[in-house]
């Protein structure tokens, strides 16, 4: 089965909490095969050892995270190939779990190399993927096995996919889009599809200052990227042709520089001087937003509106945050840095639900196929 094991450990060897979370994830699935007396190999990788065994991303100390999580003995094996994982499963009772050692201690899982493949199956019947985390890596521990032996998915991946179809797939209308984020370049592709399947999109961030210099409003000293004012230009008229309601900011948080504390004024976009630095959306945008935000029945969000690292950047955020929290509308919450500011703003909602996938999350939201269940689907 292969599981998301790239988590914290603190050199005591502790897994962080976060990191417990994700092992959690895994825990019905494992339950699942075990308690119908199935034996489960747990596979997994954690950092980047570029194949190299290091003993401090050995899993180890994830078996007895494992141990505690089931209530119930995983045992470890130092390898995740060859003789001593074929001895352990013949040793191995009915009904048990065991944790394989970090998959990337061999390089060759990378390459997905076909022979490496062929020694990761040899001691398994059926091959369980069970995080969508990886759902794009070509790698053997992933694509590689699913050609070797029967597999399917796991529960904790079926769980986060319906997460992301209920949003995009058949969601409850009208659906609203919130992109923010530091650059439109890496947003673009999103955008585009997002465009055509959404009611409504708000651009907030550095993405939205684009934007708005693209509307031939000057963003002074702001982050913005000049060679992608043509690309919003487009994106703009392309939305108006499709139906796509697109609501930039309609005041920003500016400041001569970005620092803790520092002086900052309410600036309306086309006012903001030379020198001006547009940190975060304004207290109007928020409001309006909130207010779009109540009617919503579908709502995703990736990407902080303002330089959230820096206070008061945060608040933009934490407005449309709270505003999320009040909706009756169903929302999915994903992206690096969008999941760093919620964890900051120490952010519980109840009809939220926070994709943990990271680069999968925002490559389904940019229309982007998922190698890992193509291959399965075949
Ligand atoms: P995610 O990781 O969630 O996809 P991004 O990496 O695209 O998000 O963007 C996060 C970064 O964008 C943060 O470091 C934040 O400080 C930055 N950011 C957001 N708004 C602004 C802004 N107005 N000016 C400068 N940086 C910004
Ligand atoms: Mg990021």
């Amino acid at each position: 089965m292969r599981i998301d094991a790239d988590v914290d450990v603190s050199s005591g060897g502790q897994v962080s909490s976060v990191g417990l979370q994700t092992l959690t994830a895994h825990i019905p699935t494992i339950e699942h095969i075990t308690k119908a007396g199935g034996r489960v190999l747990l596979l997994g990788h954690r950092g980047e050892p570029k194949g190299q065994p290091s003993s401090e991303l050995s899993l180890k100390p994830l078996a007895d995270a494992f141990t505690e999580l089931l209530g119930k003995d995983v045992g470890f094996n130092a390898d995740c190939i060859g003789r001593g994982v074929e001895q352990a499963v013949a040793e191995l009772p009915f009904g048990e779990s065991l944790l394989l050692e970090n998959v990337h201690f061999h390089a060759n899982d990378l390459k997905n190399d076909i022979n490496f493949t062929r020694y990761l199956a040899e001691n398994s019947d059926y091959f369980v993927f069970d995080t969508l985390t990886l759902a794009a890596e070509d790698m053997s521990s992933t694509v590689g096995c699913i050609a070797q032996i029967p597999s399917c998915i796991g529960q904790n991946i079926s769980t986060e996919l319906e997460q992301l179809e209920r949003v995009l797939t058949a969601p409850e209308q009208p659906v609203l889009a919130i992109v923010g984020g530091a650059k439109l370049s890496t947003k673009l592709e999103m955008i585009q599809h997002l465009i055509s399947r959404v009611d409504m999109l708000m651009l907030g961030g550095g993405v939205a200052n684009t934007f708005l210099e693209a509307k031939d409003l000057p963003m002074g000293k702001s982050l913005l990227e000049p060679n992608y004012i043509e690309a919003a230009r487009d994106i703009l008229a392309e939305a108006g042709i499709l139906g796509c309601r697109i609501l930039l900011p309609q005041d920003l948080v500016t400041a001569a520089e970005i620092e803790h504390g520092v002086d900052t004024q309410i600036k309306i976009p086309g006012k903001l001087s030379s020198q001006d630095i547009a940190l975060d959306i304004g207290p109007q945008t928020t409001k309006t937003w909130a207010k779009v935000i109540s009617g919503a029945k579908t709502i995703v969000w990736t990407g902080p509106l303002g330089a959230y690292e820096t206070s008061p950047f945060e608040a933009g955020s934490m407005t449309v945050a709270q505003a999320l929290t009040q909706a009756s509308g169903r929302s999915l919450v994903g992206g690096g840095d969008t999941i760093t500011c919620l964890e900051k703003l120490e952010f519980k909602g109840k009809n939220t639900a926070i994709s943990r996938a990271g680069d999968v999350f925002l490559a389904y939201l940019g229309g982007q196929d998922m190698t890992v269940l193509k291959h399965l689907q075949r």
